[in-house]
């Protein structure tokens, strides 16, 4: 991995998943895991961050991809996302389920 990819990586971490506001160090987040439609290839982004593109809206949010090996993925995640605020949990959850393109339940 190149000193690139790992700042990119480290800068998506650090963002709210739905409004994309930075996440300060000390800031308290919210996080939760959704399952991703099986079209939708993420194989190769196991254990990463990648912005995903929601059709309806046009918006661009991050995700985790969970790999294979994780708790997440034995509770029946794909995906995680990490929020800045309750709010944009749940503005975020309200989105996806409209988005059956890419997310299923
Ligand atoms: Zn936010």
């Amino acid at each position: 991995m190149t000193e690139n990819q790992h700042s990119s990586q480290d800068t998506l971490l650090r963002t709210c998943a739905w409004c994309t506001q930075r996440l300060a160090a000390d800031q308290e987040t919210y996080g939760f895991g959704a399952k991703s439609n099986p079209n939708l290839e993420l194989q190769n982004n196991q254990g990463e961050f990648v912005t995903l593109k929601l059709s309806l809206t046009e918006k661009i949010i991050i995700a985790y991809v969970v790999p294979e090996d994780s708790p997440a993925k034995d509770e029946g995640y794909d995906l995680l996302f990490l929020t800045c605020s309750e709010q944009c949990a749940q503005e975020l959850k309200d989105a996806l389920e409209l988005e059956i393109d890419v997310f299923s339940d």
